[in-house]
């Protein structure tokens, strides 16, 4: 594929190639697309084949994707992270020329992505300097997991991930945990800066279990992935 093609083949965003969800389904008998996307902003955009009036069918899906492709250019704001195709961006980097710029992983949420528990971001404006310099790329191990935004807070318990009602989100934590883990594999990043005192991201601190706002020693489940994959790790707290 050309540089061209795999860039309208998603959306193209600071050298970067995000994915909406596209979800098709039979109306009626009649073929159907919803595309949703969310910014960083917390933003959330949605578009449908509805919109469409007289396309063919086999049309449907790049007609979808190319209204979701001018509706994020318009507003301007980058998509959240579990949205960024990993595979299509090394391709089109390569088909540019662009040598892999990537040298930290950093907590999306500290680079001011609405991603945290209760929606909001926990942004420090020299991470979200390195995102914006392109050097850094930013992970939400939680929502790459396939956890909803805003969603229930969650405390380690042992080696379990429980949230404040009680349910077992330790999977969810894992397979996050696991695709953070290939995304700093296939980028060669040998740094990263995570948010201290997440379930996911803390490093050398951990909330206790009790959602009581105690403190105890430990790694979150995608910091103690990552220290074991060799990359060193710091948090907002220590990062200078
Ligand atoms: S601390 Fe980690 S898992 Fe939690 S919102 Fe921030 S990036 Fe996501």
């Amino acid at each position: 594929m050309t540089a061209d093609q795999i860039a309208q083949s998603g959306i193209i965003f600071h050298n970067q190639i995000y994915m909406p969800k596209i979800i098709p389904a039979d109306y009626g008998g009649s073929l159907f697309y919803q595309a949703t996307i969310h910014l960083c902003d917390g933003t959330v955009l949605t578009h449908s084949s509805c919109e469409l009036n007289d396309v063919d069918e086999s049309e449907l899906y790049d007609r979808v994707l190319a209204l979701m492709r001018n509706d994020v250019l318009a507003h301007n704001v980058r998509p959240r992270c579990d949205y960024l195709d990993m595979e299509k961006t090394l391709q089109y980097w390569k088909q540019i020329g662009q040598k892999n710029p990537i040298e930290y992983l950093v907590s999306a949420c500290l680079a001011g992505e609405h991603c945290r528990y209760d929606g909001g971001s926990n942004l420090v404006p020299a991470i979200a300097k390195l995102v914006e310099d392109g050097i850094a790329i930013p992970v939400c191990p939680e929502a790459t997991g396939g956890l909803d935004t805003p969603r229930t807070p969650c405390e380690l318990v042992k080696n379990r991930v429980i949230n404040k009602d009680g349910l077992d989100c330790t999977e969810a934590f894992q397979s996050g945990a696991l695709h953070v883990c290939r995304i700093a594999e296939r980028l060669g990043v040998q740094k990263a800066v995570l948010k201290q005192r997440s379930p996911s991201c803390g490093c050398g601190k951990v909330y206790d279990g009790t959602f009581s706002g105690r403190l105890i020693k430990g790694d979150g489940i995608a910091a103690a992935m990552l220290k074991k994959s060799g990359l060193q790790i710091t948090t907002e707290e220590d990062w200078q």
